[in-house]
């Protein structure tokens, strides 16, 4: 049905769609009306679909995408792999020699933080699975401590953390705990750290980073410090709308888990492999996790790959007191998904992209978003490394808000399509995070078609 390079039957591509396929966040009766985009092919920066019309994809993918798409180097790597070995398991004393170089290549690239390092991983498929694999494993590191009734595990509002049943609560999105009986028992949750919709009248950013990293030390004592396992956050929210926090949250977090002894466990399926200009987020905010759910960028998206990488504190009680843990997926350590990984890093350190976004094209991509602020429907414009957001609103100089109903983001989202651009909605929140091999120029352009989006919006 669709080839690449050919002419693309887009109507029985839509039809068969609607006939079988059930689609992940999507409302089907909407889809239906609609039709499918259907996206055939991609290269560099830019998607194209069936119809022919060529998009800079603002989203990477869905935040993967971060070498850009077309990687010849990833291609190979997978085909040479699936030629020498396609699979085994590394259950029951096997492995695979491309899932211990990545293994010992991912821990060369998580910098030490006073005497702590990253020295093991643990593989999965995905983000979710990997939070999954938190749960357990934080669950599994009290209990073999004797400390078994430490079960709870803090999350945010609006975090996300995955799809699954521990990923979903752990996450704090409303709407998927209203399907399903959400949260599952011993997850609960902290606002968010979201100055714009949270800050007190007179309030500094730096203070406020403080009062809300308080709010667990709140939690904390009002759930029972000894019943507290540990505290999950994206370094920075990805899918809640880019929400930056203040650089005075994260170390606050941090002195409240060393006060009261709990695991750190930092999701950094969004904002490693450079999406903040760092092979690790962590390092950014300078706080030190017990874990890091990777997953993502990790292969740039060309196969599925996550993972946790497992600090010493932890390492050391699993793995010498801790016997078998019970716990493992038939693709974990994948050799055809290490092998692209490998590849994907290889290309990343050669083209120096993560040095480029911290130095180079994420400042210059911040210095460009100033410019919106000056545009009538803006009321803020941040960026951190490659992730942005902004806000939209109706009247600037109060600042008010539009009308949910009016949902001006996904107007916005509309003209971003008509116009070449895929930018995603989150409320009045319009959100990017670019391939990171974009260049300055590519910066250009994309400001150029964010401008005539937002105008088109006004
Ligand atoms: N954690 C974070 C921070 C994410 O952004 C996501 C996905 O967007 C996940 C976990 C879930 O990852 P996956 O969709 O690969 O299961």
């Amino acid at each position: 049905l669709v080839q690449r390079d050919q002419k693309h039957d887009t109507a029985a591509v839509q039809t068969l769609d609607s006939a079988h396929f059930i689609h992940p966040f999507t409302d089907h009766a909407d889809l239906a009306a609609q039709g499918a985009k259907v996206i055939v092919k991609a290269d560099n920066i830019h998607v194209f679909d069936s119809e022919g019309h060529k998009m800079l994809d603002a989203m990477s993918g869905l935040w993967c995408v971060n070498a850009g798409y077309a990687r010849k180097e990833l291609a190979d790597a997978a085909y040479q792999q699936m030629m020498t070995l396609p699979f085994y398991n590394n259950f029951f004393n096997t492995t695979n020699v491309p899932a211990v170089r990545l293994a010992a290549k991912l821990a060369s690239l998580a910098p030490e933080v006073d005497g702590r390092s990253f020295r093991h991983v643990f593989y999965s498929s995905s983000g979710s699975e990997s939070n999954d694999t938190n749960v357990r494993m934080v669950r599994r590191y009290w209990d073999l401590l004797g400390q078994p009734q430490r079960k709870v595990i803090i999350g945010r509002l609006n975090g996300y953390h995955g799809s699954t049943m521990a990923g979903a609560s752990l996450g704090g999105m409303s709407g998927m705990h209203a399907q399903g009986d959400l949260p599952i028992p011993d997850i609960q949750h902290i606002e968010q750290p979201y100055f714009a919709e949270k800050a007190r009248a007179g309030e500094s950013a730096a203070e406020f980073g403080v009062r809300a990293a308080r709010w667990l030390e709140d939690k904390i004592l009002a759930v029972g410090p000894d019943r507290v396992a540990a505290f999950i956050g994206e370094p920075v929210q990805g899918a809640g709308g880019v929400i930056i926090p203040p650089d005075t949250y994260w170390p606050e977090i941090q002195r409240i888990v060393d006060k009261y002894g709990i695991l750190l466990i930092s999701d950094e399926v969004i904002c490693a492999f450079g999406r903040l200009g760092h092979w690790f987020a962590y390092e950014k905010f300078g706080y030190k996790p017990d874990l890091i759910t990777f997953a993502k960028g990790v292969t740039s998206g060309y196969v599925p790959l996550g993972g946790v990488m497992v600090g010493d504190r932890v390492a050391k009680v699993l793995i010498e007191q801790g016997g078998e843990f019970n716990h493992g997926y038939t693709y974990s350590g994948h050799p055809v998904a290490c092998a692209v990984a490998l590849a994907n890093i290889e290309l990343m350190e050669r083209e120096g992209l993560v040095e480029r976004v911290r130095n180079d094209t994420g400042p210059y991509l911040a210095e460009r978003f100033e410019e919106l602020q000056a545009h009538p429907l803006v009321g803020a414009a941040d960026t951190c490394g490659f992730v942005g957001g902004i806000t939209l609103v109706k009247n600037k100089a109060t600042m008010a808000a539009f009308d949910a109903d009016v949902g001006v983001g996904m107007i916005c989202r509309g003209h971003c399509f008509k116009n070449g651009l895929i930018m995603r909605a989150v409320g009045d929140r319009m959100i990017i995070a670019p391939p990171l091999v974009m260049t300055r120029a590519q910066v250009d352009e994309l400001m150029g078609l964010i401008k005539l989006c937002l105008d088109a919006t006004l």
